[in-house]
């Protein structure tokens, strides 16, 4: 394989492998950004119950409690057994959750909790209520100027196997006579007795705006979660498609880039060789005469050529015929590979004439090498239809030196000397002689 294919074979190799990566990547982002807009969302939805909630709380303490206390009633933790009396705002709120917890399908949930709770299913009860609130009550402060900046507590927990959000938001004593109703209740014997069966120190005593219970919202997480699936196995489909998509193009090019790469070589093969021998061909061969001229040219060194002229060959093909004629053709061209050194170059440059390149050769060997050629050419026979086919050659030598003035020039004269050759017939090697030697 060339090493321009090899080059390319490589950047395939890359690319497929940085797709590979890029898209494992933005997979592992959306899974990530799913989880992350999962946690938004339900937080946001945990601060609008809160919120919605507290508002209700509000409403129902200013509307509906203050209206009973300005007709001599009010609110009371007994209101069942307390007749013209309403119950407090923290057990409406608690009804409002389980109200809502029915009518929502299980949408999301909310209760009341406090350390200071007036009955145990409102106590800290679960291990996230006990982890969430010491970071409320961290919050709070001695002599609030003001409503302090409640910051809620919330985390993701797994509940029978499913993603449920809980969170936790502080639900402050806002008005003074909230305070007062419930330093009151902390008073009564029942508070006392409640909060020494639990465990809680007696005598809590709020100022207004700290921290007087929170509201524990809970949200299953499961739908959001299959929506995120959904998307999520869009996102993949999609970077799938892309990355098969780019795989599929990149293929694509790199297929047709070879053939077009193929059809080059094979076009710049076909220029320059012999089709029937697969030999080069005159171009082909003078190309390489050309450079080792130039490097006898530049390094002062001595290169030698050969050029050869079958005798009588026409006598072959006119006897035989043509495919005769091919076959003597063919078999010389397989004596000269044979007989070629490594780097020794040979062509036919047409017809029943070939030429031999033999670099850092001096002339004196290359006419033993041309005697030896020579020799080995006179050997073949080739059986055909009962006859055997034999030929002849003439060879003509010139040196490759810087006495030549151009490739050409070698080649006229290894021509005349083949010619010299022809006319001969006892001397069939025949070398150039300089005008000087
Ligand atoms: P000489 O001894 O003087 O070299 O004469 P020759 O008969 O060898 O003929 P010459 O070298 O003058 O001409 C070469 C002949 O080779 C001419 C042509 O008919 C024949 N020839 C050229 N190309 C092909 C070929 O591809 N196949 C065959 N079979 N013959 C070819
Ligand atoms: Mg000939």
């Amino acid at each position: 394989m060339s090493y321009v294919l090899q080059q390319r074979k490589k950047i395939v190799i890359i690319l497929i492998l940085s797709f590979f990566i890029v898209g494992t990547l933005a997979i592992f982002v959306v899974r990530d950004t799913t989880q992350f807009f999962i946690e938004k969302q339900a937080e946001e939805v945990a601060k609008i119950v809160g919120t919605f909630a507290k508002t209700a709380r509000s409403v129902y303490s200013d509307v509906a409690i203050s209206k009973l206390k300005n007709d001599g009633y009010g609110s009371h933790v007994d209101s069942e057994v307390h007749e013209g009396y309403i119950p407090i705002p923290a057990q409406f709120l608690k009804a409002l959750g389980k109200a809502t917890e029915q009518n929502t399908a299980n949408l999301f949930h909310y209760r009341p909790v406090s350390r200071w709770n007036i009955e145990p299913s409102q106590g800290l009860s679960n291990d996230f209520l006990k982890w969430a609130w010491p970071q409320l009550e961290a919050q709070d402060q001695a002599n609030p100027k003001g409503p302090i900046d409640w910051q809620p507590i919330f985390r993701i927990e797994q509940e029978n196997g499913v993603n449920v959000f809980r969170y936790l938001t502080a639900d402050s004593a806002t008005s003074a006579s909230c305070v007062a109703c419930h330093n009151h209740y902390e008073t009564t014997e029942n508070v006392k007795k409640f909060r020494e069966q639990a465990g809680v120190p007696l005598g809590k005593s709020w100022k207004q705006h700290q921290l007087l219970g929170a509201l524990e919202i809970t949200i299953p997480l499961s739908r959001i979660e299959h929506v995120a699936e959904e998307q999520l196995n869009r996102a993949v489909l999609w970077i799938s498609i892309i990355f098969f998509g780019c795989l599929a193009l990149i293929g694509a090019i790199y297929f047709l880039n070879a053939r077009l790469h193929r059809n080059l070589e094979n076009l710049s093969w076909e220029a320059n060789h012999d089709s029937m021998t697969e030999l080069l061909n005159r171009r082909g061969f003078e190309h390489e005469a050309e450079a080792l001229w130039e490097e006898a040219i530049n390094n002062h060194k001595e290169h030698s050529l050969l050029f050869l002229d079958l005798d009588k060959f026409k006598a072959i093909n006119d006897t035989y015929g043509h495919q005769a004629g091919d076959a003597i053709l063919k078999e010389v061209a397989l004596t000269l590979s044979y007989e070629r050194r490594d780097y020794d170059v040979v062509a036919r440059l047409g017809g029943d004439e070939f030429a031999v390149l033999l670099p850092y050769c001096p002339i004196e060997i290359a006419e033993l090498v041309a005697k030896r050629i020579l020799r080995k050419i006179d050997e073949i026979c080739i059986d055909w239809e009962g006859d055997v086919l034999t030929v002849g050659v003439s060879i003509g030598l010139a040196k490759i030196d810087e006495n030549a003035e151009s490739i050409h020039e070698v080649m006229e004269r290894a021509d005349s000397a083949s010619y010299v050759a022809k006319r001969s017939p006892d001397n069939k090697v025949v070398a150039y002689l300089e005008p000087s030697e």
